[in-house]
């Protein structure tokens, strides 16, 4: 019986989200020995997969997870990471990211467009709520254009997507980096589930490999090539572990609110989520079709008020306008296991006008201004606590040979967009990088 305390692989990668997805199948299909650990354990055949119970179950603290601000930050933990409650959207990197800091990841990005057939959804599945407050926003002068999807109709039988996506998705037409995990096995890598680490093993400049617990029991695994790739959070705690002072210091989170307003009409609620979105590039931020899926409403407005839940009755009737907003760089992960998000500088101001402008939408739309209301904050993209520039040059290594990190801590800004396909091209352009 192979010594599973032991562990010995050309190339580490930790997590399973859509930085380690595509690392550890780029590098095993190039003939890499890859061995890759998740904490987490595969949801999607349990069938409570995509279920409220489901998402109280995989998430992080039962999804209350907390800063201390009191903003709410869902923190999936599973093979696929947080692809596996994802909204399904995609965009390109920003310019800035190879303007500013020499990362191009142009051609990967390119290449991963056809590869998942990333498109927006056809017209008649945009949802006629959903396309009522882009034309809102259209006849106000924003120019409301629909959104890319990582899902695809023709994927499944039943096309089924709502607000529930965010529990995870039972019909099949989301794109989930956990398929791409299952391409990682195919060709090879060795993946093991409930297998958490703590710290990277350094030898003076030079990495060793990581060690843990497999299943509650310590483990050590051994590689000349680590790749961090446990998120916005768990990357930065496991480099404070061992001993890196500055991971973790300063974070992005692109901090997240939605506006509501109530209707005679079918509202949002049952339409795919996030089908049309406008960038506000000069001031920082994006706003798109979305609402809370139907039993979450009621305890995220709660958070707002007793008075808010209430309107949980007009659910069906809501027309709801998420903003996105880039965030600075602020508060951190902390060894303490606190995590802290204020809002610095001009972010409160351009919450604010951005907050003016969804309620501008949302009366051309047709809602009752009396009726409007802003959530709580929430932070659903947890990054920039490694970042490139600071702890990470621009391949991604740190200041220790063969210890790279590949997920959204590597940000060096807010995107204040969808993340995952700068993930993607993140993660193919570092397994390129490794192969030569
Ligand atoms: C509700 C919601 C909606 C979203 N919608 C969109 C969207 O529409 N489009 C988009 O592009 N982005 C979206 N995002 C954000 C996007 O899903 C994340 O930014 C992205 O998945 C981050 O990828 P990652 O590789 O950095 O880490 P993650 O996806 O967080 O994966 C990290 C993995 O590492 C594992 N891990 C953590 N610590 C350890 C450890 N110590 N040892 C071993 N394993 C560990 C975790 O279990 C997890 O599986 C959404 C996120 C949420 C929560």
């Amino acid at each position: 019986m192979p010594d599973s305390t032991n562990l010995q692989a050309d190339v580490i990668v930790v997590g399973s989200g859509p930085g380690g997805a595509t690392t550890a199948r780029q590098l095993a299909r190039a003939g890499k020995k890859v061995l890759l650990l998740e904490r987490g354990i595969d949801y999607r055949p349990k069938k409570y997969y995509g279920t409220y119970l489901g998402a109280l179950i995989y998430a992080d603290r039962m999804s209350l997870l907390f800063t201390q601000e009191g903003l709410n930050i869902v923190h999936p933990l599973m093979v696929g990471g947080a692809t596996s409650m994802y909204c399904g959207c995609a965009a390109p990197p920003p310019d800035w990211m190879k303007d500013k800091y020499g990362v191009d990841i142009d051609a990967e990005v390119a290449e991963t467009i056809p590869e998942l057939d990333i498109a927006p959804l056809p017209d008649p599945l945009l949802g006629s709520a959903s396309t009522r407050i882009a034309q809102a926003g259209i006849a106000l002068g924003y120019n409301w254009e629909p959104q890319l999807k990582f899902m695809k109709p023709a994927r499944t039988k039943k096309f089924d997507c709502g607000a529930k996506c965010m529990l995870g998705c039972r019909c099949g037409a989301k794109w989930n980096a956990a398929e791409w995990v299952d391409e990682a096995v195919e060709a090879g890598a060795d993946l093991r589930v409930k297998a958490k680490v703590s710290r990277v093993l350094v030898d003076g400049k030079k990495v060793l490999g990581v060690e843990g617990t497999l299943a509650g029991r310590p483990f050590k695994a051994h590689a000349p090539i680590v790749i961090l790739s446990a998120g916005g959070i768990g990357t930065p705690r496991i480099l404070q572990a061992s001993g890196f002072e500055q991971a973790g210091q300063g974070m992005t989170m692109d901090t997240t609110t939605m506006v509501y307003g109530f209707i005679k009409e079918r509202g949002t609620g049952n339409e795919p989520p996030m089908t049309w979105s406008w960038e506000n590039l000069e001031e920082g931020y994006m706003l798109s079709t979305l609402i809370d899926p139907w039993l979450l409403y009621p305890l995220i407005t709660a958070l707002k008020g007793p008075q808010y839940p209430l309107t949980w009755t007009k659910w069906n009737n809501t027309l709801g306008v998420m903003i996105k907003l880039k965030d600075s760089v602020s508060g951190g992960v902390f060894e303490n296991g606190k995590i802290s998000k204020p809002f610095v500088g001009d972010d409160r101001e351009r919450q604010k006008s951005a907050e003016e402008i969804c309620r501008r939408i949302l009366k051309e739309a047709g809602a009752d201004p009396s009726s409007m209301f802003m959530t709580p904050l929430r932070g659903t993209h947890p990054s920039g606590t490694v970042r490139i520039g600071t702890m990470l040059d621009e391949n991604l290594q740190t200041e220790v040979k063969g210890l790279y990190v590949c997920d959204a801590s590597t940000f060096p800004e807010a995107l204040a967009r969808p993340t995952v396909l700068t993930i993607i091209g993140l993660g193919k352009r570092l397994a390129k990088h490794l192969m030569q």
